[in-house]
């Protein structure tokens, strides 16, 4: 049951066209791992000893912390904190953390590593792999791809960056020119609106029918596209 949740059908974030499919693809599976390990695998032994190992980054406590099941945060927390303390902060190993012993190393792991990003990565991974077998392999999704609406610039650089590994020699640079052209039409719309929105405080456009255009949430906008992350 565990990896079913991390397997969402390609055509359900790319055809509504709407912001970058990675992204929505990404912020499903988050979700549903966040909702799992504060909901159903509270009872399973083995993601807790996961979860103990790894914790969490910044980014997923705060999502934790929005979530109404504090009990579940505060379980999870007590048995990680526990083992930190047990096996890698005693007493013995403390004069050791500025060396390069394994136990500087655990520190140092523990401090970057996050259960929730682990999972997204590892099912990201499989998902960029349908991705690109139903881009060689079907007509109708290369059309779909092309219509989206626009790839962000972390996304973008995830899309490239594999291509060549994952697809066909032939369609690798239909796929780049493609992906390219998205991320830059929505670049260079950003660009504009932006300009705009910083012309909007020239003291010639402060009367009451100043045109606002499409700039008002054009730094939101630039932000999400900047990070794949819409600022908060
Ligand atoms: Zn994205
Ligand atoms: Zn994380």
């Amino acid at each position: 049951m565990q990896d079913s949740i991390y397997t969402i059908p390609i055509s359900e974030v790319f055809e509504p066209k709407c912001g970058c499919p990675i992204c929505t693809m990404r912020n499903t599976l988050e979700d549903r791992c966040i909702d799992y390990i504060m909901g159903a695998a509270m009872m399973e032994p083995d993601v807790r000893i996961e979860t103990n190992k790894t914790g969490f980054c910044k980014e997923h406590f705060d999502m934790m912390m929005k979530k109404r099941n504090r009990l579940s945060l505060a379980l999870m927390l007590e048995s990680h904190l526990a083992e930190l303390n047990a096996k890698i902060m005693d007493a013995k190993s403390l004069g050791n953390l500025l060396d390069k012993t394994a136990r500087a190393k655990k520190v140092s792991k523990i401090n970057s590593s996050c259960y929730v990003c682990d999972k997204i990565d590892w099912a990201m991974e499989r998902q960029l792999a349908t991705i690109y077998r139903l881009y060689e392999t079907e007509r109708s999704f290369r059309e779909l791809y092309a219509a989206q609406e626009y790839f962000c610039l972390p996304h973008y650089e995830l899309l490239c960056s594999q291509a060549a590994s994952h697809l066909n020699k032939k369609y690798v640079g239909e796929f780049i020119k493609t992906t390219t052209a998205l991320t830059v039409n929505c670049l260079e719309g950003l660009s504009r609106d932006v300009s705009h929105f910083c012309k909007m405080f020239d003291y010639r456009n402060n009367g009451d029918d100043a045109d606002w255009g499409n700039s008002r949430d054009s730094i939101e906008r630039a932000v999400t596209f900047l990070t794949s992350r819409e600022p908060k």
